[in-house]
């Protein structure tokens, strides 16, 4: 790229190239001044020495001209005396030197004779080579004389050079005092103030805006240095309007900032909160069974990395629901806040206290082995024993604690906490109040264990067997449905009934995958009947463990469908205690299960206690009296009397009544006369193995059914 001087741009943050600071190293390049001065030079040297030198040049060429001339005749007469004779040419030569101005003669005759003069005397040869002579050559005639002469200009030219030099010394004398004049005059007009100006740039460029630059002239600089003070005053009026949004964009940022810490906090404050209701009670702002579950899966964690034991204390109120019934649910609620209080007051910082629900509390002690939790659940009791002052209304309270220890009691959360159940139900007979969970002394626990996994064992091959007990009505005399019970053939111990694993299948959780299987077993036995022309419903025996598994319903629902049934045909019983134990979750699932088309029947009805008022908000289809109230009706008239109100209180709720155990005629009879709907009992008919269903529902059709027949011949 070609660059001049004022296009020299060089782009910034780049080195300058190395030609281009040599350039830079010219002063005269770089500086107005510089520049100046070669400029004054140049003009004075062409104004002063440039009319004396043409002139001087001018004289000069005359003076040869004129001696040009000159040296051609003193030639020709050379000439003509060489072409006389040597005596004639000797003096004509000599006369020639004795001109003044003729440096020197040679004369070449035609013979080849040579003959040279030199004034003074010297050398031809050297003379004739001498630049500031006037050499002068001349041939005469072909082959016949050649004369060469010099002619010495410096005197005619004398006076010329004189007034040359003269004039070359006026010209110096005029210059040295014209030029530092000048460049005085030119320095103060215009690089000084120049100067200034770059200063004034510099300080701008520094971001000083606050010194003017001093030029009072009215000429292009004065000028230049008014707009260029009056672009600093705008500069600095822009810098402080910048500064100034500066500021205010900082304390905008500010303000900003500070909203939104404030924001974040308050979220926080608010995610803290939400935080907190999901894990606390709302009633007593205990760890609820959420939190509890977290806090108990971290305390075996780390009781297994540190191998360390700890304890749990659950913990309910003796009669809690009195309270609840004849006081109401407020004082029951204020008396769970306020043992809640002793309960926390008593308990170290690192332990936990929360609320399982109802009038169940649990208590984690992080550090403690049994003994220690004996200890506590001691002091807990003692805590509890003065009575509570309600408002006034003085009130006391018995608990029952249950005490379970990692890892002897149980090595998952879930193990601890049904084994602090177990023992919270055994302390409720203690005289303490509290007890400690004993494998051991719970009938053989080591076997009743082992016996769980022959039980999951049997039911994964299938080796469990469902027997089914009609139901049979009072009216018209029909089978509306069987129930089906599960018998367990166990290789060694024989026929095992029901009674003696569905309780310990529901503390370990084997209760889920048996009633599966009979879920599973009632459906394809249906589908099977149905197949043989027989199409009856048949009841299924639900555990409180199945209420709270979230897979039960949907498990409902895939048998309906794989056999294809009608939901009428499938009828759940839940025992009344069962419902009791958690009545908000039963009633949930029974409404789901209700919505399904499902029937409900209430089993062992009258042996739970639950209230009327709570009997009409379930959507059940019918009540099953419990046998011990149905086999001694005859003999005893109270039984008879509950009897009799049940079933007149189940009519009211338009709930459909079934009896069972009925094991004679007589019972039968009663309970015809008091309006009973329907029966089941060993009178009608003992559980029946599938194959023999089909004859039995035969045989009341057809009225030659052994109650039928007993009837009939009474
Ligand atoms: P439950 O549901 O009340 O069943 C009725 C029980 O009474 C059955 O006993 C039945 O054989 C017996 N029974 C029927 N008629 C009479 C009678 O006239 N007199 C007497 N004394 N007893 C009679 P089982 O089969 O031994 O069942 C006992 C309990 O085991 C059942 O009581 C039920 O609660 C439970 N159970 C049976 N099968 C299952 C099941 O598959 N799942 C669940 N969760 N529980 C079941
Ligand atoms: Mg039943
Ligand atoms: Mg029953």
């Amino acid at each position: 790229m070609r660059m001049s001087g004022t296009d020299l741009r060089i782009p910034r943050g780049r080195a300058i190239p190395p030609g281009n600071r040599r350039r830079r190293g010219a002063v005269w390049r770089r500086s107005l001044g510089g520049r100046f001065l070669l400029l004054v030079i140049a003009v004075l040297v062409l104004a002063l020495v440039g009319p004396a030198s043409w002139r001087y040049a001018w004289d000069a060429s005359r003076v040869n001209g004129e001696l040009t001339g000159k040296g051609l005749r003193l030639a020709a007469v050379a000439a003509r005396a060489a072409t006389a004779t040597d005596a004639e040419l000797d003096p004509t030569l000599d006369v020639l030197l004795a001109d003044g101005e003729v440096a020197y003669v040679r004369v070449v005759a035609g013979d080849g004779r040579v003959m040279d003069r030199v004034a003074g005397g010297g050398d031809v040869s050297r003379r004739r080579r001498m630049p500031d002579l006037v050499h002068v050559r001349h041939q005469f005639g072909p082959g016949l004389v050649r004369v060469e002469l010099g002619l010495d200009p410096r005197p005619r030219l004398a006076a010329a050079a004189a007034e040359f030099q003269g004039q070359l010394l006026y010209a110096g004398l005029a210059m040295a005092v014209i030029i530092p004049l000048l460049v005085l005059v030119y320095y103060r007009q215009v690089l000084r103030p120049l100067g200034l100006l770059i200063a004034g740039y510099r300080r701008v460029a520094r971001g000083n805006l606050d010194e003017p630059v001093h030029i009072h002239r009215r000429d292009e600089l004065g000028r230049l240095a008014q707009a260029f003070n009056r672009m600093m005053v705008r500069l600095r009026r822009v810098q402080r309007d910048k500064d100034r949004a500066l500021a205010e964009l900082r304390e905008l940022n500010r303000h900003l900032e500070a909203r939104v810490a404030d924001r974040t906090r308050r979220l926080e404050e608010l995610n803290r909160d939400l935080e907190h209701q999901a894990l606390h009670d709302a009633l007593t702002g205990l760890p609820n069974r959420t939190l509890i579950q977290e806090r108990l899966q971290q305390s075996v964690l780390e009781a297994k990395r540190h191998r360390r034991n700890f304890s749990v204390l659950m913990m309910d109120l003796d009669r809690f629901k009195d309270v609840n019934d004849t006081l109401g649910h407020d004082w029951g609620d204020r008396l769970l806040v306020e043992v809640a209080h002793r309960l926390q007051a008593l308990v170290r910082e690192a332990d936990t206290v929360g609320r399982l629900g109802g009038d169940e509390f649990l208590v984690i002690l992080p550090e403690a082995d049994t003994e220690g939790a004996v200890q506590v659940a001691r002091k807990v009791l003692e805590a509890l024993e003065p009575a509570f002052n309600l408002e006034g209304m003085q009130l006391a309270v018995s608990a029952s604690i249950g005490i379970a220890s990692f890892p002897e009691h149980g090595f998952s959360p879930s193990t601890l906490l049904k084994s602090a159940d177990v023992a919270m139900y055994g302390a409720k007979h203690a005289r303490e109040g509290w007890r400690v969970y004993q494998f051991d002394s719970d009938r053989n626990d080591r076997d009743r264990l082992g016996l769980m996994s022959e039980l999951r064992e049997a039911i994964r091959r299938d080796a469990l067997q469902l027997v089914y007990q009609p139901k049979v009505s009072l009216e018209g005399d029909a089978v509306v449905g069987l129930e089906a019970l599960v018998r367990w053939p166990h290789p060694r111990r024989g026929m095992i009934p029901p009674d003696e694993f569905i309780g310990l299948a529901e503390q370990t959780g084997v209760v889920r995958p048996l009633t599966a299987w009979v879920l599973e077993t009632v459906g394809l036995q249906i589908h099977q009947w149905r197949g043989l022309g027989v199409d009856t419903s048949v009841a299924v025996n639900l555990s409180v463990y199945n209420l709270q598994d979230a897979g039960l319903i949907e498990h409902v629902g895939q048998v309906l469908e794989t056999y294809d049934l009608h939901p009428g045909q499938l009828t759940l019983e839940i025992t009344e205690s069962a419902i009791m134990q958690d009545p908000k979750q039963a009633r949930e699932v029974l409404v789901r299960l209700e919505a399904m088309g499902v029937r409900l029947s209430i089993d062992d009805f009258g042996t739970g206690y639950s209230s009327l008022s709570y009997l009409k908000r379930l959507p059940v289809d019918e009540l099953k009296i419990d046998r011990s109230f149905v086999m001694d009706m005859p003999s005893n008239r109270d039984d008879a009397a509950i009897v009799h109100s049940i079933i007149n209180l189940a009519h009211n709720l338009g709930v459909e009544v079934i009896a069972e155990g009925v094991e004679d005629a007589a019972v039968m009879n009663l309970l015809l006369m008091l309006g009973c709907d329907y029966v089941q009992g060993y009178h009608v008919s003992r559980p029946l193995p599938p194959g023999a269903v089909p004859a039995f529902m035969q045989a009341v059709a057809s009225g030659s059914a052994d109650y039928l027949l007993a009837r009939a011949s009474a």
